[in-house]
């Protein structure tokens, strides 16, 4: 599956806002965007003004970047949320947030949603006494994860809990912190995604 391999900090410095792409370090005075808060490149320090289609476009990349996705996947979950029924912004958001990768992210076994889809892929993870390999696995309400018995005392998975008691848990899951297991309690509603994202601006730019 391809996925980007560039500089992640960049991402936050062009997006404007912290991303959390890399854990701990978001947190530490180690912040890029911390110490450089401006986009990067030599005319980064320029004043720009976005036009209509390119404040749509940053809106975009910012949700597709959080996710750590290429634009071909995107674009295809846009084209899913955009047949299903209800406010497609919403529903695209509520894709995104189902894939195993995020809960596996959002329980907090994962630093970032890059490590999260590592365990997943390294088959660290089960879903229904299962194991799982897929990042895009779409959870659906009832819908345990566990970690694998010999995976638990993972040096990864313990720091990545550290760095996660810094980040708010979602209501639509819930974790046994003794026990490694999360179970997926309702379908994410819009309130579960707290970070400032104008996910109509998203529909717009791909309705163009
Ligand atoms: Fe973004 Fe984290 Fe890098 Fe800061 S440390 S710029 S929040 S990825």
């Amino acid at each position: 599956m391809a996925r980007y391999i560039g500089p992640v900090c960049k991402q936050c410095r062009r997006e404007n806002m912290k991303l959390f792409l890399k854990g701990e370090r978001c947190y530490t005075d180690k912040c890029s965007f911390d110490r450089r808060p401006y986009p990067p490149g030599v005319h980064g320090q320029r004043r720009s003004k976005f036009t209509e289609y390119g404040v749509r476009l940053r809106e975009k990349q910012k949700v597709r970047r959080i996710y750590g996705m290429v634009e071909k996947q995107f674009a295809r979950y846009f084209t899913m949320a955009d047949r299903q029924k209800g406010v497609t912004g919403q529903n695209l958001l509520n894709l995104l947030e189902r894939r195993l990768d995020s809960a596996v992210y959002r329980l907090g076994l994962g630093a970032t949603r890059s490590e999260a889809r590592q365990l997943v892929r390294h088959k660290h993870l089960k879903v229904n006494g299962r194991t799982v390999n897929v990042p895009s696995f779409l959870l659906r309400p009832g819908d345990k994860i566990t970690v694998r018995d010999r995976s638990k005392q993972l040096a990864r998975i313990q720091t990545a809990l550290e760095v996660a008691a810094r980040r708010e848990q979602p209501e639509w899951l819930e974790f046994d912190r003794d026990a490694l297991t999360g179970t997926v309690k309702a379908m994410p509603n819009r309130e579960a995604i707290t970070l400032p994202i104008e996910e109509q601006m998203i529909v717009e730019f791909y309705s163009r």
